[in-house]
């Protein structure tokens, strides 16, 4: 399967039908743990924490992203955040979870991690610096919350 990165790269922002309208239509399979009329959420299938679950409206109203979002969309988002509490209480998440939507193929943050070292020689300052690139670009194009939880999150998020 290729990276995170590499499918948000290959993903292409569009109103195409994604993985995530046949997973709606059943026409591919998932591991669907919660569902109602306005609804769907299901296991990702790369988790990136024990518990990883992907919550989509059932109706996509172009929806591709939260960036596309209207008014007439605030019902659905914020019933997509009410199912995504009773999906973390049904999960035993008591101790907390964090929710995370990624919007566009630029959704990446640039890490800077480094040091200050006084060289022995010369007694002048040197940083070493490393720069780490965190990508976490949309790779599919139909709205959707990742649920997270079962491990310490990090914060930043990377
Ligand atoms: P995005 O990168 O925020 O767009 O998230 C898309 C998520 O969908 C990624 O975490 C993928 O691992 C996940 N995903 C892609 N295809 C499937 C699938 O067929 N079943 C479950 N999750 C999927």
């Amino acid at each position: 399967m290729a990276s995170e990165k590499e499918a948000a790269l290959a993903a292409v922002p569009s109103d195409a039908p994604t993985i995530f309208d046949k997973i709606i239509k059943k026409e591919i399979p998932a591991n669907i743990v919660f569902e109602d009329e306005k609804v769907l959420a299901f296991r990702d299938i790369a988790p990136q924490a024990p518990i990883h679950i992907v919550i989509i409206p059932k109706v996509k109203d172009g929806l591709t992203g939260i960036s596309k979002a209207e008014e007439k969309h605030c019902e659905i988002l914020g019933y997509l955040l009410y199912t995504a509490k009773l999906i973390a209480k049904q999960e035993g998440l008591e101790d907390g979870f964090r929710l995370v939507i990624n919007d566009g193929p630029k959704g990446c943050t640039t890490q800077l991690s480094g040091y200050l070292c006084v060289q022995r020689v010369t007694n002048l300052p040197s940083v070493d610096l490393d720069f780490k690139t965190i990508f976490a670009g949309q790779s599919v194009y139909y709205i959707h919350i990742h649920l997270l939880g079962g491990r310490q999150m990090n914060w930043p998020p990377g």
